[in-house]
Order: C-alpha cells, then structure tokens, then sequence
C-alpha cells in the first residue's frame, strides 16, 4: 500500500500515487532541490520564512527553492 504524505489517501500502485500527486489539493508546495512535496504548513512555522521540511534537503525560500504547485503549472503553460 502506497500513501499519500499531504492526505492520507492511500493507492494499491506507486504509480497510482505518483498520479494522485501531481492533483493532491494539500500538496502545494514544490521543492526544486529535492523534487518533493508537502503542505505549506509543513515547510513554514510564520508564513514567512519557508524552508523544506525533509532534513537532508538544504532547499528554503519561497520562490527560490520553493515554490507552489500552481505557480508552476501556471509558468509552464
Ligand atoms: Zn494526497
Ligand atoms: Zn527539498
């Protein structure tokens, strides 16, 4: 069973998941460094400082590692 991090929905497939984040509503925010994603609240404590939360990634900034997912589909369309 494959779960997604942001909802908790779990995908009998990787592949299943993989689909479902690309959609996921709670996985706005985009790594650029590491190439995960994860809820803006898990990357921000203030709303102000943004910082990725997974410990080996040096990724911070909205906007220069971070970015939202929308953002981006809106950059490449
Ligand atoms: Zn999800
Ligand atoms: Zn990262």
């Amino acid at each position: 069973m494959h779960t997604c991090r942001n909802c908790n929905q779990s995908f009998q497939t990787e592949l299943a998941l993989e689909l479902h984040r690309d959609t996921c509503k709670k996985g706005q925010l985009f790594c650029q460094v590491c190439g995960d994603r994860f809820r803006e609240g898990d990357a921000t404590q203030d709303g102000w400082h943004y910082e990725c939360p997974n410990d080996e990634c040096e990724g911070d900034g909205l906007q220069e590692d971070l970015y939202r997912v929308d953002d981006v589909r809106a950059a490449t369309h």
